[in-house]
């Protein structure tokens, strides 16, 4: 069959979905200037591809212009054509980021940080998904037998990650059914969200080449394992020093680490909508799932929001480099870029009201009254997407972080995805959204 190689180039949207448009690849030096024409509204388009309100109807035209840094070329060597995508940043036709890029306003969350600490982030997204073909025994968490069932597809992931610029880390087989995890090395600023779009891409495709699928859906079922996102964070300082770590600190945490947990843990009743946006996302972020419930710091707990995670005095990292804390009220229904700007936001936030860290919870808050809760400063994070959307519309400093329309966009856009939904059941909402993650 005759053929002509096509770049994808594409963006997250708000409604964390990949989309783009292609191009003849031999086009691509004229297309990193002019880019490729976008609609307005397709902000709009929802996880089921209904379209929400729109402020923009029909009208208005925008560029989607890719980023040759974050070109992908992976060829799998089966037979099949070379996957070949970019990323690009959605600006008027006039040049400026458009209201609704979510890359830009990353890009502005963290010059944020920088204007504010001189400090730079790292992180990495840390994925579980689940194949939704099912081959995997009972009895496969985190074993060597369950690993070996998708060994072919970890090997290839991991070539694939090489080819698409992501230093991989680890590939296990996770305690839910048919449950996998995949790890990947930090990486600095918007490079970090790029490699969480990128990796979910990796994952589906070599899934794909495989004959099977991979969902990133939170919660596959009502009652079964959720699929998290836990979202690592670190610092470093002008001189690419690590700036996250103070034996001194409480919990080791420096100054600015301390202050910018703490911005997180006091927003994140108002951000939660941005960073767990599905209709399912709530029914994952209850107790004993090991995911967040409350607005809790916890070390090394697995049920905390924010978790200061493990370091080690063996490993041949000094404890300044490896020290880091991890996001967990996160999952995949998010776009990577508005879950990072909103939590460096809100970490921004707190470096500027000048807060300290609380002290870490080290028991099972759920048995806590709200009475105890509420003296500790605790609060159990938004029980729905509508109460989560809530608490995002009335936080006016929530809102100031973005764009000025951008909050009503977002609200708009995710009452549509919850009025698709209306009258289905739980096991009805997990079906169709394991179908679209
Ligand atoms: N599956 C859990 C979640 O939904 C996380 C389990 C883990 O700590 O790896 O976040
Ligand atoms: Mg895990």
């Amino acid at each position: 069959m005759i053929g002509e190689e096509l770049t994808f180039v594409c963006c997250s949207d708000v409604a964390g979905k990949v989309r783009g448009k292609s191009f003849p690849s031999s086009d691509l030096k004229k297309r990193l200037k002019r880019g490729v024409g976008w609609t307005p509204t397709n902000v709009q388009i929802t996880c089921f591809d209904a379209i929400a309100d729109s402020r923009y109807g029909s009208f208005g035209d925008l560029v989607m212009i890719p980023d040759a840094d974050t070109s992908v070329r992976l060829d799998f060597d089966d037979g099949g054509p070379a996957e070949q995508f970019v990323i690009g940043d959605i600006q008027e036709t006039d040049g400026t980021p458009w209201e609704c890029c979510t890359r830009s306003i990353l890009s502005v969350a963290l010059q944020r940080l920088r204007d504010v600490t001189g400090l730079e982030l790292f992180a990495a997204f840390e994925h579980e998904f689940h194949f939704s073909d099912l081959d995997c025994p009972p009895g496969s968490a985190y074993t060597y037998s369950g690993f070996r069932v998708r060994r072919a597809f970890g090997e290839a992931l991991m070539a694939a990650m090489h080819a698409g610029g992501i230093a991989p880390d680890t590939f296990m087989k996770e305690y839910g059914v048919d449950q996998y995890e995949v790890t990947m090395a930090p990486a600095e600023g918007v490079r970090a969200a790029d490699n969480a779009l990128i990796i979910k891409e990796l994952v589906r495709v070599t899934a794909e080449r495989l004959g099977s699928h991979a969902s990133f859906t939170p919660l596959r079922e009502p009652a079964g394992v959720g699929n998290g996102v836990h979202v690592h964070m670190s610092f470093r300082d002008a001189k690419g020093s690590p700036a996250t770590y103070d034996p001194d600190g409480e919990n080791g945490l420096s100054k600015v680490s301390s202050a910018f947990v703490a911005g997180i843990l006091k927003y994140l009743e108002n951000i939660v909508a941005l960073t767990a946006p599905s209709v399912i996302s709530y029914t994952r972020l209850t107790p004993h799932r090991w995911s967040a419930a409350y607005n809790n710091l916890g070390f090394r707990d697995r049920e905390a929001s924010v978790r200061i995670c493990p370091v080690s005095d063996v490993s041949d990292v000094k404890m300044a480099a490896q020290y880091n804390f991890e996001f967990r009220a996160a999952d995949a229904a998010a776009s990577p870029y508005l879950q990072l700007a909103a939590i460096v936001h809100a970490g921004v936030q707190g470096v500027e009201e000048g807060l300290m860290a609380p002290v870490a919870t080290e028991e099972d808050l759920s048995l806590l009254t709200p009475g105890e809760l509420g003296e500790r400063g605790i609060v159990r994070l938004p029980e729905t997407l509508p109460a989560a959307l809530e608490r995002f519309a009335q936080s006016d400093v929530a809102k100031s972080w973005f764009p000025t329309n951008f909050a009503n966009i977002y609200l708009d856009h995710k009452r549509g995805e919850i009025a698709f939904l209306d009258g289905k059941t739980m096991e009805e909402m997990c079906a169709l959204y394991e179908q679209v993650y």
